[in-house]
């Protein structure tokens, strides 16, 4: 259920109330939850916030507060409704991340730093020293018997 709100949630927040695919997502809405639910729900939309969160490792996803333990413990039952203590949105995990429970996984959304990428490749590849020996220089003379083929 909450899955069916967070998805409704995207269409809600993209389309204004007036468009039709506002109003179409909010009748279905209307007909699938609750309507104590939906009311909780759509109060956080209006406001601009999520109504529906989903969890990503202990952490929710919209105030990105930390989720007590024992709620943690109840979002792995789909079936009850966990509200985040800080925002009031409604928590679930996401399917991938039930799967995956236990692995810490990359993440996905990451920031570039094109400066910093920039500063750290011009670390890596300003000195590298380089020590001519003896046998490079005796073997320098092929270059030059290319040029001769030439
Ligand atoms: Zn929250």
């Amino acid at each position: 259920m909450i899955q069916k709100l967070y998805s409704a949630q995207r269409v809600l927040m993209r389309f204004p109330s007036s468009a039709p695919e506002h109003q179409e997502t909010l009748a279905q809405l209307q007909q699938e939850i609750p309507s104590a639910i939906l009311a909780h729900f759509l109060r956080l939309v209006e406001q601009g916030s999520k109504g529906a969160a989903p969890v990503v490792r202990d952490v929710c996803s919209s105030c990105h507060m930390r989720i007590p333990s024992g709620a943690v413990g109840a979002l792995r039952h789909p079936e009850d409704l966990v509200l985040c203590e800080s925002c009031g949105a409604y928590l679930f995990v996401p399917e991938e991340e039930l799967r995956a429970a236990p692995v810490s996984k990359p993440k996905v959304a990451r920031r570039k730093k094109p400066v910093a990428t920039a500063a750290a490749a011009g670390l890596l590849s300003s000195p590298p020293t380089v020590v001519a020996l003896p046998d490079v220089a005796a073997s320098s003379a092929q270059p030059s018997m290319r040029l001769a083929a030439h």
